[in-house]
């Protein structure tokens, strides 16, 4: 197994959703695993699933779910995409 190629991919994961809900995905620190949290924008954590999911898309589809928890709606055009979100230190991700 190629080392970096996993490390690449372990990063914060954000979707931004109506009404400025957040929903985010992190790497669990020590494992290959990903936590789900949803929150209101500019709020600290409402809510979270730190439930270990195996695949990012898993944790991205139960943070979802949270963030229409917070937030009930129909997810459309006002909806963002999810991004990876950039690390603001500077770290060397090898
Ligand atoms: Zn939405």
């Amino acid at each position: 197994m190629k080392k970096g190629t996993i490390n690449a991919a372990r990063r914060k994961w954000r979707r931004v959703h109506e009404d400025g809900t957040v929903a985010e995905v992190s790497p669990m620190a020590g494992a290959d695993t990903w936590e789900a949290c949803a929150r209101q924008r500019g709020q600290s954590v409402a809510d979270s699933i730190y439930r270990p999911f195996t695949f990012l898309s898993d944790a991205q589809a139960a943070a979802d779910r949270l963030a229409l928890t917070i937030c009930p709606h129909s997810c459309g055009e006002r909806c963002g995409t999810w991004d990876p979100v950039e690390r603001r230190t500077k770290s060397r991700i090898r």
